[in-house]
């Protein structure tokens, strides 16, 4: 069984779209959005996943068989699922039988992670993307329980593995070039994307977040995503 986040209308949060984020920006996927999450990120836009002070667990969770996921999932004819959160390696094992049998049948995965779980190789056999984003000081989690050296030393080695980091001032910049020397992260698979849940906000931020790509020669990701939708659930 797999703890999936439910959207507004009750149903699993199983939907259709375009990847709003990172090295695939723009691409049609499936997306899959996993409940619970082992970080409590102040602006985290999906809180809830996890904020069972705020929300309620049964309400807003359904727990599935791989089966019927297997079915929404292949019910939209696309070939990208993106697998997110929540933190979606909490249920890693659980993931591994229905990503192989989704293989079997041609899709390919990404998968977006906090980077502090190292992932089974069962699953790095199986997925083609990792969109790492480790957390900084600015999400509100205490270094310890952000910041792993195992686990992004592992999505160090995969070669398919990118960083992405929501910076939302200046000196987020000068401490993800810190993180990025303390674990040897390589330029070219770091990228920055500006902080915001509106349009407003991420053009706020976007034009000095790019000036620094520039600088240090990282990528830059805008949030396609909160500038076609907005705010809202299962977009
Ligand atoms: Fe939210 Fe992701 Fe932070 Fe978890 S790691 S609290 S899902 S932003």
């Amino acid at each position: 069984m797999l703890r999936v986040s439910r959207q507004s209308s009750g149903e699993p949060e199983v939907f259709y779209s375009l990847q709003g984020e990172g090295a695939n920006i723009g691409g049609p996927s499936v997306f899959l959005r996993l409940a619970t999450c082992n970080l409590a990120c102040t602006w985290c836009d999906t809180k809830y996943t996890w904020d069972w002070a705020n929300f309620d667990y049964d309400q807003e969770v359904v727990s599935l068989e791989s089966s019927q996921i297997e079915e929404k999932i292949l019910g939209f004819g696309c070939s990208n699922l993106v697998i997110t959160g929540g933190e979606p390696l909490l249920q890693q094992s659980e993931l591994v039988p229905l990503v192989a049998s989704l293989k079997s049948r041609g899709m390919t995965f990404e998968v977006e992670t906090n980077g502090t779980i190292a992932p089974l190789p069962e699953l790095v056999r199986d997925i083609d993307q990792w969109n790492v984003s480790p957390k900084l000081a600015n999400s509100g989690n205490p270094a310890d329980r952000r910041e792993d050296a195992s686990a992004l030393t592992a999505f160090r080695e995969l070669p398919n593995a990118y960083f992405k980091f929501v910076v939302n001032a200046a000196g987020d910049v000068e401490e993800v070039c810190a993180l990025r020397d303390r674990h040897n992260l390589p330029n070219q698979r770091i990228i920055l994307m500006p902080q915001g849940h509106t349009p407003e906000a991420l053009k706020l931020r976007s034009g000095w977040v790019s000036e620094a790509c520039v600088k240090e020669g990282f990528r830059f990701s805008t949030r396609l995503h909160i500038l076609l939708w907005g705010d809202e659930r299962g977009r």
